[in-house]
């Protein structure tokens, strides 16, 4: 690219991560230019205020995090309520407690001691030779029982494949506890931005550029004729034009509701497991921000194959998939791509939590600003 530009740098997207490099750039002094296809700023973090309450419109968003570094830095943008996270399975019209912890023992089994508990445990799950699938690491962990009420009709509806064609990765991020704790996550920091998101992505992105409803990919010359280095955020397989073949996604669309009640399920967040009921989970938000409104809205959510109407959500990691992505890195690393950087959940087609975007784009915006020192 010549450097006889207008901007310093074109962002593409307007999410967690292009929004922290745009700030961190800015404040370096460097001209950012962001472009958003979305009507809405923040990507799948945005939230609307509806009734007082603030709506995770793209699902429910939890920030979490150890890393004291990430938490100093997401907090000078908003403070944080101490809400913590946890969550009650709904399966055929009972309750019960989620991820399975003594509480949960004691609803299935009737058993109190973590030592029973145990010994239950070790009892029902299935002692035979296993595969890596998620199927097999379930019954080898929990038995049957658990399986089918916690995790089987779930993982079915969110992933819409067999769990024993999925890796078993997927489940190993929920733990097992013999003890009452049924935290969701085990990070030193949790909390919601009191206010919701979309405040902290206008800060942000304050001081650069932000163009609206704009798709890179249409007009791609000329946007790169606009600045002298180009940060994408979107789909690696998109920005290649699909040459090794397409990434695949899971997606899901969102049903919202407001009920003229004050509370509607006591809790923010409760997974529907059984296989009869077409949603996963429902959302209650103004318990995110623990509300007093006089009325409340919900979001069922409803996983779904990823067409070219729906949003790209959470990545197929499997052989085939990572054998693709390989090829789109290879392709990307040549000369021809020196002033382009790559970076994100769509770009670089990662599961990625906010702090681990957070974390990504300060390291990346890092590089940008010295290569654009030294250029
Ligand atoms: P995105 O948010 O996807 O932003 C990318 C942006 O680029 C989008 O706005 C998109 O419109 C834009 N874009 C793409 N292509 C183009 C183009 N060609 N031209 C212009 N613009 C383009 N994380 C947590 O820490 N806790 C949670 O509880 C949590 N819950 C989640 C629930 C769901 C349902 C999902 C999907 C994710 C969740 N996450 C959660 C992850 C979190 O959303 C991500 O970490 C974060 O959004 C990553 O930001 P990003 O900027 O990489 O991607």
């Amino acid at each position: 690219m010549k450097t006889n530009k207008d901007w310093d740098i074109l962002i593409v997207g307007s999410g967690l991560y292009g929004a922290t490099c745009a700030h961190e750039l800015t404040q370096k002094g460097y001209r950012c230019l962001v472009l958003e296809k979305r009507m809405n700023i923040g990507g799948n973090c945005y939230t609307e205020n509806r009734d007082g309450i603030n709506l995770h419109l793209f699902g429910a968003h939890i920030f979490h995090t150890s890393n004291q570094r990430i938490w100093d830095w997401i907090t000078q943008f908003a403070k944080f309520n101490h809400y913590h996270h946890t969550v009650k399975v709904d399966f055929e019209g009972k309750r019960f407690s989620f991820p399975p912890n003594l509480e949960t023992f004691n609803q299935l089994w009737g058993v109190k001691t973590p030592e029973d508990a145990k010994k239950k445990l070790e009892e029902v799950r299935f002692k035979g030779a296993i595969d890596d699938s998620l199927e097999d690491y379930a019954l080898s962990n929990v038995g049957e029982e658990i399986y089918n009420i916690f995790i089987k009709g779930y993982t079915e509806k969110q992933w819409g494949q067999a769990p024993k064609t999925l890796p078993s990765s997927i489940l190993k991020r929920i733990p097992v506890r013999l003890n009452y704790n049924d935290s969701y996550f085990s990070d030193i920091h949790q909390g919601i931005p009191i206010g919701g998101y979309t405040p902290i992505i206008e800060k942000l992105l304050k001081g650069s550029e932000v163009r609206m409803g704009v798709d890179y990919l249409s007009n791609r010359e000329h946007f790169n004729s606009m600045a002298k280095k180009v940060l994408f955020t979107g789909a690696i397989d998109a920005f290649c034009d699909y040459q090794f073949g397409k990434l695949l996604y899971r997606s899901m669309h969102f049903k919202h509701y407001c009920h003229e009640i004050e509370d509607f399920q006591g809790l923010a967040v409760i997974n529907y497991t059984s296989a009869a009921v077409p949603f996963t989970r429902i959302i209650e938000h103004k318990h995110f921000e623990l509300g007093t409104q006089p009325v409340t809205w919900i979001s069922e959510e409803y996983p779904e194959a990823h067409s070219a109407s729906s949003e790209p959500m959470y990545p197929v990691r499997d052989t085939d998939n990572l054998a693709k992505l390989t090829q789109y890195q290879g392709h990307l690393s040549t000369d021809a791509y020196k002033d382009y950087y790559f970076g994100g959940r769509l770009a670089e087609y990662l599961y990625y939590d906010m702090h681990q975007a957070i974390g990504g784009a300060l390291k990346k915006s890092e590089q940008i600003a010295k290569d654009l020192a030294n250029s």
